[in-house]
């Protein structure tokens, strides 16, 4: 009897993962083949794509929800134009496929405005401002203070980000091992797997300050003026544009980024994209 409902379970598992296979087939199926339907004009809702942990701009906290200085800045900007935000995670190198296909109306996820990205998307106006910094063991810190001084040693990066791109660029041929996140980055050099974790200062400082690590310290590689985090959205999409710009304005204007910024950085840092 046992024998027989330990077989009825796995082949109930076995229906199970076989019909949610199929419906999820099915279903990327018509969303390939079926025309995109929303209109966030029409429909007064944003839907925002992001990745989901690069804190404390957009990650998954404690309790598990997608959270973040940019959700709370989207959030605001949209409401003082009569729109609601949906949220959609995406790796980070999925999120402008995920926009050109027109799964998401914009990206914010603390993304550097760059002119090769200025060809694929348009950009807002700056929001933040920021640079790279590296992260390595304290017991190393005295032998690496530059990025050049970290020729011959193996580094860590997320994919696709800045601080990949900017690393191979000054060293073309270091051993870069990329990661779909920060947080596995920071793993690795942890388990000694790679000597520094190249990322933007702030998610850097994030991690030094929420995981309280004495063994563990950061080093500049360039300065903080050297990265503006914008909102992207579909090249040529002008209305879009203008709305976004608009609501970051307001934003400005009515107080709210002042004190979203406050509660996430403890001072202002729309100070940093008025210079
Ligand atoms: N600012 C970096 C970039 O745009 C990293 C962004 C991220 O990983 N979310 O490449």
């Amino acid at each position: 009897m046992r024998k027989f409902f330990k077989a009825l379970t796995f082949m109930s598992v076995a229906l199970f993962s076989l019909s949610s296979a199929f419906a999820a087939d099915s279903a990327a199926q018509e969303a390939a083949s079926s025309p995109i339907v929303h209109d966030a004009f029409k429909d007064k809702v944003l839907y925002v794509g992001c990745e989901s942990a690069f804190a404390p701009f957009t990650y998954i906290n404690d309790k598990g929800e997608l959270v973040g200085f940019d959700l709370d800045l989207i959030r605001a900007m949209a409401a003082t134009e009569g729109f609601k935000v949906e949220v959609r995670a995406f790796p980070f190198d999925g999120l402008i496929p995920a926009l050109m296909t027109g799964s998401i109306d914009l990206i914010i996820s603390g993304f550097t405005i760059s002119p090769e990205r200025a060809k694929r998307v348009d950009f807002s106006d700056p929001y933040y401002r920021c640079g790279l910094t590296f992260l390595i063991k304290t017991v190393n810190a005295d032998k690496f203070n530059t990025l050049e001084d970290l020729k011959n040693e193996v580094l860590c990066s997320q994919i696709g980000t800045t601080g990949a791109l900017y690393t191979t660029k000054v060293l073309p041929n270091v051993k870069l091992r990329q990661f779909n996140s920060p947080p596995e980055s920071y793993l690795e050099l942890q388990n000694d797997g790679c000597v520094a974790v190249i990322n933007d200062r702030p998610v850097n400082d994030f991690f030094l300050a929420t995981s309280k690590t004495k063994e563990i310290v950061s080093k500049p590689i360039t300065t903080d003026t050297s990265e503006y985090y914008g909102i992207a959205v579909r090249k040529g999409d002008t209305r879009m544009l203008n709305l976004i710009n608009k609501a970051l304005k307001n934003t400005l204007e009515n107080g709210d980024f002042k004190r979203i910024s406050e509660q996430w950085f403890g001072y202002d840092v729309s100070a940093g994209i008025r210079q």
